[in-house]
Parts: structure tokens; C-alpha cells; sequence
């Protein structure tokens, strides 16, 4: 499977919201909250695969063109406030799929690791997409004043679109991991149930063949930090899951340390994935052999 990273946006955060400071509530949030203290610039992700008989498969979605003219159109007020400085990249989602060789209305899967608004504004620009995602995700978006939980019903398709997994359920035991499903049944993307930073999180073991596999984290870790020091973001659903869905990325690394785990907003692991800016020449790029 032939893998690609679409860089959507930007947004600064600030570093105590991607880690979490020690202490009390308060401590934690007061260096978030001072200004001039230390801000990531934080990519937000979304992945383009190419799988030799099932076709293109994306994980993820980017921004649709309204968040570029208005953040608080797309994003709703609440989200908007949370993702203020946030900037879309110069050309939306559908105009960096079409770049990449991949026309929007042709994408028939899409894996979404969980369905909160920075992931899913570019739901929409996929007309005939089935999007999987797991149960638990689905229903969190259809809860009271989910849109202060990062839910934006005006980015989500109708729920016949949506093909949930049950991986509490259905899942089986791979690696450190007790819940997660084989997508394909050819052992080329695997779900992983990473739950805690939302309800319904997955996480995405992708096999490149040739070039070895790679494990998309999501939010499940915002950043490599939080697997390496074991401290979860600032703000988490369920914080004991999320601490152990962090253990269990730490032991997977620990017993597969070729792999690597590629948080969706940390600023610098994805650049392993793409050590040249996907642009209008990668796609054609990638059918070529490669000279090194
Ligand atoms: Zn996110």
C-alpha cells in the first residue's frame, strides 16, 4: 500500500495543551492560558492510500474551503474559539486530492480516526464515500451539545453513509492492542480501537510492503511527546482510557521500533512519511521506479 501525507492546516497550540503540565487543574491550565509561553505549530494530517486492488482508501479528511474564508462558518463558534489562528493551506482539500492524482467524487472508502471538527470539514467534498468509523464515535456525535465536544453535525454525512465497526465487540487481540480489525482481510490496514481522547478513537497500522509499515496515531497522542513521557493533552474524553491507549502505543514502539507512529499534529513525525511536499508531481512521481 502506497502511502501519502496531505498537510491540511496549521493551527498553534499551545505546548502545555498538547502536554499537559504537572499538578492540579489550575497548573494545568494556567501556562495555557499565559500568554507568550511555548507554541507548537501543529499540522493537522490527512492520508491519501493506494491499495493495489481495493484502490484509494483516505484516512482522514482536510478543510473544506469555508474554513479558509470563515473558521467560525465551518467550524461553528464554540470550535472556532478553540482553533482561533488556525490556517487552512492555500488550496482546499479537494484541490490537494486532485494534486495528488485522486479525484474527490472517485473516493469510495474513507477511514476516519474519530470525527472531531478538524478531521472532518472535508467529509463533505467526498460525494460517494462510505466512511468507517467506529461505533462509539458515531454515537457521540448524535449526544446533547456535542458540538462543545468537537462535533460539527453540518460537516457529517447521513448516517447510511457511515459503516461502523463494532471493535469492542468484533475486535481481536494484535499486539498490545486487544481490539482491532484487518479492514481488508489481506492484513494491509488495521484498525486499532485507541479510545480516550474521544470515545470511538482508532488508530491505523498501515503495511507499505517494501518501504515497511507505519502506524497513524490520530489523536490518540497528539504528539510523540505524550507517547514518550506518558502524559496525556491537556484536554481528553476519558483520561484512563486515553493513558492506556498511550501505554499500549509505547509497547507497540517498544517491540516494533522501525515502525513509525505518526501522531495527526505532531509538527515533525509525518515529515518521514514526506520528505517532499505532496504536490501535483507526486502522484505521477510515485508510479515512476524510484532512482534511489
Ligand atoms: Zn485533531
Amino acid at each position: 500500500v502506497d502511502l501519502q501525507v496531505i498537510r491540511t492546516a496549521v493551527v498553534p497550540m499551545p505546548g502545555a495543551y498538547a502536554v499537559r503540565a504537572g499538578g492540579g487543574a489550575v497548573r494545568r491550565l494556567a501556562p495555557v492560558l499565559r500568554p507568550g509561553q511555548d507554541v507548537i505549530h501543529a499540522p493537522c494530517l490527512a492520508f491519501v492510500l493506494r491499495h493495489p486492488s481495493a484502490g484509494v482508501i483516505l484516512v482522514d479528511t482536510g478543510f473544506h474551503a469555508d474554513a479558509r474564508g470563515s473558521l467560525r462558518r465551518d467550524l461553528g463558534l464554540p470550535m472556532s474559539v478553540l482553533f482561533r489562528g488556525l490556517e487552512v493551506a492555500a488550496e482546499p482539500f479537494d484541490v490537494q486530492l486532485r494534486a495528488a492524482g485522486v479525484e474527490p467524487a472517485d473516493v469510495r472508502r474513507v477511514v476516519m480516526t474519530h470525527l472531531h471538527v478538524d478531521h472532518t470539514s472535508g467529509m463533505r467534498l467526498l460525494p460517494n464515500a462510505e466512511f468507517v468509523c467506529a461505533r462509539e464515535e458515531w454515537a457521540a456525535t448524535r449526544r446533547r451539545a456535542a458540538e462543545l465536544k468537537g462535533y460539527v453535525a453540518r460537516h457529517l454525512p447521513d448516517a447510511s453513509r457511515m459503516r461502523l465497526v463494532d471493535l469492542a465487540r468484533e475486535g481481536e487481540l494484535y499486539g498490545p492492542f486487544p481490539h482491532t480489525r484487518d479492514l481488508l482481510g489481506d492484513g494491509t490496514i488495521r484498525l486499532l480501537g485507541t479510545p480516550g481522547h474521544t470515545p470511538g478513537h482508532l488508530s491505523v497500522l498501515v503495511d507499505r510492503g517494501a518501504d515497511g509499515r507505519v502506524l497513524l496515531a490520530g489523536d490518540a497522542a497528539y504528539v510523540r511527546r505524550n507517547i514518550d513521557e506518558q502524559r496525556l493533552p491537556l484536554i481528553v474524553d476519558d483520561p484512563p482510557a486515553a493513558r492506556e491507549s498511550l501505554r499500549r502505543l509505547a509497547a507497540f514502539r517498544a517491540g516494533e521500533p522501525d515502525v513509525p507512529v505518526v501522531p495527526s499534529h505532531d509538527p515533525d513525525a509525518w515529515k518521514a512519511l514526506a520528505p517532499e511536499p505532496a504536490g501535483p508531481g507526486t502522484a505521477a512521481g510515485a508510479a515512476e521506479p524510484s532512482p534511489a
